[in-house]
Parts: structure tokens; C-alpha cells; sequence
């Protein structure tokens, strides 16, 4: 298939070194500054009452942003019972998805706000994001034309708080662009931004059986990830662990062959060879493992830097570590926001007592008191093999290779049996292809930094236990969503 679909564009975003551009969007997103959300199940049936659970701002947990009524397992039942396929003609859906683009466009104060207040994003995260969802819209109803295949039937769509609105958008615009019903449930910190964005969805058409809300925690999406007769596969993003377990319980319960897309976490890696250009590269560094407080899968989490450059680079980064000034994010000075809830500020701030108590910390930046923000923070390791797990907040590990070793650097990098993201700084084009063709990782990004794929242009996902494939944003995404045809000969 083709990679580019060149009739369609993503969306033109907004350019925040414009004064126009941002003088607009303070002026959208004013009257969201207090607004009190109130999130819901949205069912294709009636919710059982419950109580409502207030949810906070986590860069200033006095503050409550909203409330959540989750769904029920009574909910749940009603969901499953109350689904169908999307049976709309596929010019219909692609209609309905550009539409629902359109809205979240014309929403665009309102998501920022909420984007701040509930999941803790920066206006150029928060931008960035917006723009990720709205392509997913269109770039998959640009696609419903090259499907050759029927729809599954219904999917349960899963999807992180990392990326509250892009991936919560992406999963069920995939499934719905193929003719699928969704049941879609946000994660549990961050069920606002997702009524909003199902909200959108079903006021631009999509009908209310083919797309059904259910906020709510561990059991609810059990509930929707064993039911055998009404789901025809899963969406899911969020950790290898919760991966696994949803893999155990579709084999328990569902047909074989019943398809799981997953995209799950990494231990990604960057090596910075001693011909970098230095400011570069440590630009591209503190993006990749800073930005979004480190919050997201593709984030930079072990750095390799050549041993000969070693000492002036960990010097050139440390003078940017200590530039960058996360605050609230709805302060246009923030470089990033808070982490996601008091859990993930408890367990990243014990790590890096951990290993300040081993003296293995380099250096640590600045952070506000309040709130759940961390000071970004350097660690030095061995290497990647001494990480046992993905720490997913603003902690960069770094180790230092020796030149002639670049190999035994990527092979140990191959065995953590990740395989997300990985970048490269160099000057030597042929080590370019020689690291390309041995690295095992889905999205592999020279002499720039390793986030924020682009839709349409930059498909994303991984490998290994990174995740199943397709990527997000390709071509072939929308293909799993669909009925492969019989083999011949078989009924
Ligand atoms: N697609 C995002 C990026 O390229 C990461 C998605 C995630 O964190 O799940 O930065």
C-alpha cells in the first residue's frame, strides 16, 4: 500500500511563535479555565446510577477539574448488549469522521483547557496532540476507500492517559473508519477529555450504538476483554504488563484468532557518537527524555554517549537541564507539566531516591513543590541491561561506550526484547545504515529527536514486546480492523 495518501493533509495546527495564533487560542480556552467537567458513560442503553468521583488537576491537586460517574458492570452489560457494527456506506463514515474532525478543530479552546487542567499538558503538547487526533480522523476516513475487506464486528478500544485524546481518537476511528462499533474505555485518570472526545464523535453523526463510552477502571475492561459472543477484537494501548494480561484473557475466552492490536511500552535508546554535532544533539536529548515530563512510550529512556565526548556532553546537558522549568500547564513558560497522579510522583520520586542513595544520580533540575511534578533527573547506569523496567517520567539513564563498541551497544539494546523507539546522532553516514539495519525498533530517528510521530508520514509503533503492530497512523492499521478473506477452499 501506499505510504502517503497525497489527497489528504494533516492538519495545519497552530503556530504558537504566531502572536496571532496564541493571542486566539488564550482567548478559546478562557472560558474552560474553571468550567467543572461532568463525565458519564455514554450508552446505547440506560446507565445504572452511581456515584459520581471528583477528578483532579495533578499539577495542583486541590483543584477539582470535574467529576466521573463510571460505568458500572451492569453498564458494561448494557454496552455489550446495545453494540453493532457501524453499517453506514463507506462514504457516509468517511463523511461522519472528517466531520467529528472538523468539531474537535472548532473545539480547540475548550480541549486545550481541558488538556491542562486533567492531563497535565503543555500548550505545545497539548497542540500537538489535538492535531494527532484530528489526522487520525481523516487520515483513516481518507483510507475506508482502499478496504477490501468487511468489518469485524465490534472492538473494545483501551487507551492511556498519556495521550488522552490522540490515542483514545486513533483506536476508535481505525475501528469505526472500518465499519466497526466501538465500546471505548479512557483510563481512569483522565475520563473528561474522553466523554468530550466521544461527545464530538457522536454529535458528528457516528450513531450511538457504534460508539459507546465506559469510563471506568481494571474491571471494566476485564469485562470487555473476556465477553466471547459480542467483541470481535481489542485496541489496546498502555503497558506490556496490562498487554499480556488482556492476551490471557482473550485466549481464555475468545475465539482464536481474535485480534489484539496493542501498543505497549519501551526502553528506548539514543546513541551520540563522537561526531555529533553537540548542541544538537543535546537539544534532541532533553526533547526526547524531558518533554511531556517523559510521559510518553516513545521518550528517550537510556543515552549512550561515546566515551570521548562524554564529560563535554554530560556538561552541555546538564547547563540545558537546569534551563528547563516545568509549572502548571496552563503557564505558557512551562516546559512541562506534572506527572499523571500521586501513584506515578510516589513510585518515579522512591526510583530516584533509589538511586541517588546508590550516588548513581548526575544531576537533577528544577520542579514546583506543589503538585505532582519531578525535577527532571539524570542517572548514570552501566548500561541498558541494569534497567529492569520502563520508568516512565523524567528520568534519563545515561552509560558511555567506547569507540569500536557501537555494536555490542545495540545488540544489548536488542535484548531487552523492546523495540519502540531508537535515535541516532552521527555525522558518519554509513554508520547511519549499519545502525539502521541492526537496531530491532519500530521507529528509528537520525540526528533529530525520537518523539512525536506524525501521522501519514511517520506510522508508529513497535516490536517485540513493544507491541503487535500495525503501526498507528499507516497504512496497514485499518486492515486488522477488518475480516481477512477465507483461504481458498475453506468456508
Ligand atoms: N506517538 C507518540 C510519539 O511519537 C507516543 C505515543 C505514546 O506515548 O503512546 O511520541
Amino acid at each position: 500500500a501506499a505510504l502517503f495518501a497525497p489527497e489528504r493533509v494533516n492538519s495545519r495546527g497552530w503556530d504558537l511563535s504566531e502572536p496571532r495564533h496564541l493571542a486566539q487560542i488564550e482567548a478559546a480556552r478562557a472560558p474552560f479555565a474553571q468550567h467543572v467537567y461532568h463525565a458519564a458513560p455514554l450508552l446505547a442503553g440506560s446507565a445504572a446510577p452511581q456515584e459520581a468521583r471528583p477528578v483532579h488537576d495533578p499539577a495542583a491537586p486541590d483543584l477539582v477539574v470535574g467529576d466521573v460517574r463510571e460505568a458500572s458492570p451492569a453498564d458494561a452489560e448494557t454496552a455489550l448488549a446495545g453494540a453493532a457494527p457501524w453499517d453506514a456506506a463507506p462514504k457516509e463514515r468517511a463523511m461522519i469522521l472528517e466531520r467529528a474532525a472538523d468539531l474537535f478543530e472548532e473545539h480547540h479552546g475548550e480541549i486545550f483547557a481541558l488538556l491542562a487542567r486533567e492531563a497535565g499538558k503543555t500548550l505545545p503538547d497539548a497542540v500537538g496532540e489535538l492535531r494527532e487526533a484530528v489526522d487520525f480522523l481523516r487520515y483513516y476516513a481518507s483510507r475506508i476507500d482502499a478496504l477490501d475487506a468487511p468489518a469485524r464486528g465490534v472492538f473494545t478500544c483501551i487507551s492511556p492517559w498519556n495521550f488522552p485524546l490522540a490515542i483514545f481518537t486513533g483506536q476508535i476511528a481505525g475501528a469505526l473508519a472500518a465499519g466497526n462499533g466501538v465500546i471505548a474505555k479512557p483510563a481512569g485518570q483522565t475520563p473528561l477529555i474522553g466523554h468530550l472526545a466521544a461527545g464530538l464523535m457522536l454529535r458528528a453523526g457516528v450513531p450511538g450504538t457504534a460508539l459507546q463510552f465506559l469510563p471506568g477502571g481494571g474491571e471494566i475492561g476485564a469485562i470487555l476483554t473476556r465477553e466471547k459472543r459480542r467483541i470481535a477484537g481489542v485496541a489496546f494501548t498502555g503497558s506490556t504488563r496490562t498487554a499480556r494480561h488482556i492476551q490471557r484473557s482473550m485466549a481464555e475466552a475468545m475465539a482464536p484468532g481474535t485480534p489484539l492490536i496493542a501498543e505497549t511500552g519501551g526502553l528506548n535508546a539514543m546513541i551520540v557518537d563522537s561526531t555529533a554535532l553537540l548542541e544538537q544533539a543535546v537539544r534532541d536529548v532533553v526533547i526526547s527524555a524531558f518533554q511531556s515530563a517523559g510521559q510518553r512510550c516513545s521518550a528517550l529512556r537510556c543515552l549512550y554517549v561515546q566515551e570521548d565526548i562524554a564529560e563535554e556532553f554530560l556538561t552541555m546537558l546538564r547547563g540545558a537541564v537546569d534551563s528547563l522549568r516545568p509549572a502548571h500547564p496552563w503557564r505558557l513558560s512551562s516546559d512541562s507539566g506534572p506527572l499523571i497522579d500521586a501513584a506515578a510522583h510516589e513510585a518515579i520520586a522512591d526510583y530516584v531516591e533509589g538511586a541517588a542513595a546508590q550516588g548513581r544520580v548526575l544531576h537533577r533540575g528544577h520542579a514546583p513543590a506543589e503538585g505532582y511534578f519531578l525535577a527532571p533527573t539524570i542517572v548514570s547506569i552501566p548500561g541498558i541491561e541494569a534497567l529492569e523496567r520502563e520508568v516512565f517520567g523524567p528520568v534519563l539513564h545515561v552509560a558511555r561506550f567506547a569507540s569500536g563498541k557501537i555494536d555490542a551497544v545495540i545488540d544489548a539494546v536488542n535484548a531487552t526484547g523492546y523495540g519502540l523507539t531508537f535515535g541516532l546522532h552521527t555525522r558518519i553516514d554509513a554508520r547511519v545504515q549499519h545502525v539502521v539495519d541492526r537496531v530491532t525498533a519500530g521507529n528509528l530517528y537520525v540526528n533529530r529527536n525520537q518523539i512525536g510521530a506524525i501521522v501519514g508520514s511517520q506510522p508508529f509503533g513497535g516490536e517485540g514486546l513493544s507491541g503487535t503492530g500495525p503501526k498507528a497512523g499507516g497504512p496497514d492499521y485499518m486492515a486488522r480492523f477488518t475480516r481477512p478473506p477465507a483461504p481458498d477452499g475453506v468456508q
